[in-house]
Formats: structure tokens, C-alpha cells, sequence
């Protein structure tokens, strides 16, 4: 990849790895509740540092140090520490995947004291919270954004870094189905296969395993889905939840219902779907997706989430039916501009 494809410019990408030489201890940190690409992308850097012989520490804010297991295959959770033990004031602190400084969770305080924050991530929302980005909202993943910084500093892409970025990778692209899925996507799987990775053992535990608890809970909040054909301008809303309750009867834990929502987008009837999942302190976690009538992410981010347009997530302390009720108004398509509009 050159850096004429990319959004991110020379100067950037010059302080970037400037930084990353000049630091003596790298603070790393992914959004909360991580997923492939979170994790992925943070580990994948932290690996190739750390072999480099940089003293590098990783985590990210939950109030549970928690790998999900769907991603305890991931090389480099040698680098993991506890929030308590995270650097306060990092010299360099770099995060993953986050778009906002909320994203990073109990983590946002120290990187609102690092000395220099750079932000390598690929939300078309991202903020810009940091004192360096390296966002570039045409990446599929953060992971390949990562890449690049790697080749950028001379370092190698060994399998286990590999395994870490592949994994962003194929996450982010659903298994190089969603539309992200560029030219530029497949040559870095290609490049990655070169080292050796076996890309069935890690979609085995990615996306082909789960506890037999899970096919229960799947089962009843398939059970409820409703579709609701009216919602979104007419094209269509599929919903469902799952409850803490649901979950504590199968004895599931939170992290292995994030893939309900890929069965419930299948439906054909609905632009927009959605999966509210209540985490074990009764929170809630939305997450949307769309077939590109919708923009998800604005909706979302009304209510103060964010994401990509057919993908994206928010928090609610309320109600299933009280969230439903305020995101239902905001799925609307975009309105075409009418040529002969008057102001009223
Ligand atoms: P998920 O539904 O959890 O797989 O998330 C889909 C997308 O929405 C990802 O790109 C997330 O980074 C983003 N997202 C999910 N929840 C939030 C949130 N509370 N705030 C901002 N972005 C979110
Ligand atoms: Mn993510
Ligand atoms: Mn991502």
C-alpha cells in the first residue's frame, strides 16, 4: 500500500513512527468491549513492538480485564494489564479502533494525561481526540492501517502478528463480504496467508464454535424477532433482544452473544436490524446494521453512539421498548432534495 491510498498524509505517518521511536514505555489501549479489530489491531502492533525490543503494556477500559473468548486464540495477551496497573500519565499512549476518547472507557483519564496521544483507527466519526491520527476512514479495518505503520517502521510481520492483524481484518470485512471489502483488503490477507497463518483455525474460533448454552439463548431471542415492515421509511425493521435473564438461565456470559445479530440481518423483508444485549450490570448494548438504504452510524450517534453507516452501536440505560421507541424515528432514508422545493 502506498500513501496515495490512503486518507492519512506523509507528515502523519512521519510523526507516528517518530513517536513510536522516541518513547521509551508504549501505552497502548482499545476501545471497551473489544472485538477482533480492537484487540487485533492493538496486539498486532504490540507484538511487533515488543519483538523490537520496546517495553510496550496494553489493555483496555472495561471494569473487567476480560478477553472475550471468541479471541483468547489471539497471540500477544502476554502484553495485557490490569486498568490499575496502566500507566496514568503515558508518555505515548496509543489507541485502537476507538472514534471517540469515551470508547476507550476507564482508559479515557490516561489518555486524557498522556504527553502525546496518537489515535490509529478507521471511523468515518472519529473525532480526532488525539495529538496525532492516523484515521483513515477508507481502511476496512484499523488492523490495516496498522499494517502499514508496521512496514512503516522497518519491522517485521511475523505469523503471530499476522494471526492479530487477519483477525482485525477478517472481523471488520465479515469474512470479506461487507461492502469495505476493497482490492486493497484481499492483497493484505494475501500478505498475511504468506506467513504461514491457517485462516480455518482462526474462523473456527472466530465465527464456528459457541457453548450449547448459546444456541438456547439464540433460539429465544430468535423466538421474539419482530418485524416490523412499516419502520425505516417503509423498508422494513427486524429486532429482538437479550436479556441478562436469558442469558443467566443458560449460564451464558455477555461476550458470546455478539454474533445473535448476524442471523437476525439475514432477513429479507428488513433495510434495518437490531439486537439490544443487556450486559451483567443491566446495561444495555445496541447494535444495528443496514443494507445501505440507512445510515445506521447518524442514528446512532443521535443517540450517543457511533460507527460506520451499516454497522454501527450505541448504549442505553432504559428500557427495551423505551430504546426502541426513540430509535425507531431515526432510521429514516436519506430524503432526496426536491428541485423545486419553497421554504414554507
Ligand atoms: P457492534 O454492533 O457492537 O458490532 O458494533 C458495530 C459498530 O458500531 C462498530 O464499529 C463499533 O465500533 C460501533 N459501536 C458500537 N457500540 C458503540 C458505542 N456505544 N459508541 C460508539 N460506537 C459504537
Ligand atoms: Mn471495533
Ligand atoms: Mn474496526
Amino acid at each position: 500500500m502506498t500513501a496515495i491510498e490512503t486518507a492519512i498524509g506523509e507528515p502523519d505517518w512521519r510523526r507516528a513512527a517518530d513517536l513510536i521511536h522516541g518513547a521509551g514505555t508504549l501505552a497502548l489501549a482499545c476501545h471497551v468491549s473489544p472485538d477482533g479489530d480492537a484487540l487485533g489491531s492493538m496486539l498486532g502492533l504490540g507484538l511487533a513492538l515488543a519483538r523490537s525490543g520496546k517495553k510496550v503494556v496494553a489493555s483496555f477500559g472495561d471494569r473487567l480485564l476480560e478477553v472475550p473468548r471468541l479471541l483468547r486464540f489471539l497471540p500477544g495477551q502476554e502484553l495485557l494489564v490490569e486498568v490499575a496497573a496502566y500507566p496514568a500519565e503515558p508518555d505515548l499512549m496509543i489507541t485502537f479502533d476507538a472514534s471517540t476518547m469515551e470508547r476507550l472507557g476507564l482508559l479515557a483519564p490516561h489518555a486524557g494525561k498522556a504527553g502525546e496521544l496518537l489515535v490509529i483507527d478507521h471511523h468515518v466519526s472519529n473525532t480526532r481526540f488525539g495529538t496525532v491520527h492516523l484515521v483513515d476512514p477508507s481502511a476496512a479495518s484499523t488492523t490495516m492501517v496498522v499494517e502499514e505503520l508496521i512496514h512503516r517502521l522497518g519491522l517485521p510481520v511475523d505469523r503471530s502478528v499476522a494471526t492479530c492483524l487477519y483477525a482485525g481484518l477478517v472481523t471488520d470485512t465479515g469474512s470479506f463480504r461487507h461492502s469495505v471489502t476493497t482490492p486493497a483488503a484481499h492483497a493484505m490477507a494475501g500478505r498475511l496467508l504468506e506467513t504461514g497463518l491457517r485462516p480455518e483455525e482462526l474462523a473456527r474460533e472466530l465465527w464456528d464454535r459457541s457453548p450449547y448454552a448459546y444456541l438456547r439463548v439464540l433460539g429465544a431471542a430468535l423466538g421474539r424477532a419482530t418485524l416490523e415492515p412499516d419502520v425505516a421509511g417503509g423498508h422494513g425493521l427486524v429486532w429482538t433482544f437479550v436479556s441478562r435473564a436469558d442469558r443467566a438461565a443458560e449460564g451464558l456470559p455477555y461476550d458470546e452473544v455478539e454474533g445473535v445479530i448476524d442471523v437476525v440481518r439475514r432477513v429479507d423483508e428488513a433495510e434495518v436490524a437490531v439486537v439490544l444485549k443487556e450486559d451483567d450490570d443491566g446495561g444495555w448494548n445496541v447494535s444495528t446494521r443496514s443494507k445501505g438504504v440507512v445510515d445506521v452510524a447518524r442514528a446512532c450517534a443521535a443517540l450517543g453512539g457511533g460507527g460506520h453507516a451499516r454497522a454501527a452501536g450505541f448504549s442505553s440505560a432504559l428500557p427495551v421498548a423505551d430504546t426502541m421507541a426513540a430509535l425507531r424515528p431515526l432510521l429514516t432514508p436519506p430524503v432526496p432534495p426536491h428541485p423545486h422545493r419553497t421554504e414554507p
